[in-house]
């Protein structure tokens, strides 16, 4: 057993039951994920389009593979054939390039809603605000190629527990609005993706049931 291998088992033993646990593995060669692969690890995020294609192109069919990053409109086409998850939506844009995208290959995209809820400002995600009128608006109902199955969000990168708590929260309350006014009648709303390396202990105690995490389990990126 190889110290990424042993590192990777004592992370997934201290998950809760059912909460899942992606591998992170930007930046890190194809022979970290093969290690992870042999104990087991099926789940692996990718946040650069060219790099997710080379990886999946090398490993075992039965990975599953999350696009965590910002993803440009003009890249979904190359991962639409096999992309398990995409965690980052934040445009009509986006979601109706997925839609057609997902069309095309016959199949249905599962997606996230990212929402910024970090006191440091950020490019990406819905504030709150933004979110809520998005799908109250409803056009995404249009989309019958995706499969809104829940948010995602990062938190500030700060020391002060107090307030990454508070973020996670907020990130929670949305999402329970959010099933409760546009989702309750979908099987499909469950996935809360908050938490990386170094918060995704508060980012469970806020209801998380997808954590993301890289180098807690790789090492520092290159
Ligand atoms: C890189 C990345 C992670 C993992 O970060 P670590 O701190 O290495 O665990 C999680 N989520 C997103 C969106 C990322 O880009």
């Amino acid at each position: 057993m190889t110290a990424l291998q042993q590192q990777l088992l004592n992370l997934r033993d201290s998950l809760p039951e059912g909460v899942q646990l992606v591998a992170v593995s930007k930046f890190h060669p194809v022979e970290a994920l093969r290690e992870a692969y042999e104990v087991g690890q099926r789940l692996f995020g990718e946040s650069r389009v060219q790099e997710l294609q080379e990886k999946q192109a090398l490993l075992p069919k039965d990975c599953e593979w999350h696009f965590i990053g910002h993803l440009q409109t003009n890249k979904v086409k190359y991962i639409a054939p096999y992309v398990a998850l995409i965690h980052a939506v934040d445009s009509w844009r986006l979601l109706h390039e997925i839609d057609r995208q997902a069309a095309r290959h016959a199949r249905r995209i599962r997606v996230l809603l990212q929402v910024h809820v970090a006191q440091e400002s950020s490019k990406f995600g819905f504030s709150p605000d933004e979110l809520r009128e998005f799908l109250n608006l409803g056009m995404w109902r249009e989309c019958q190629h995706v499969e809104i199955c829940g948010l995602m969000t990062m938190a500030s990168f700060v020391d002060d527990e107090a307030q990454v708590r508070a973020e996670f929260g907020q990130a929670q309350e949305l999402f329970a609005w959010a099933k409760a006014q546009h989702f309750a009648q979908s099987p499909h709303f469950t996935t809360c993706s908050w938490g990386m390396s170094d918060d995704y202990p508060l980012a469970l105690e806020k209801g998380s049931t997808l954590v993301r995490v890289g180098s807690k389990i790789f090492g520092a990126r290159q």
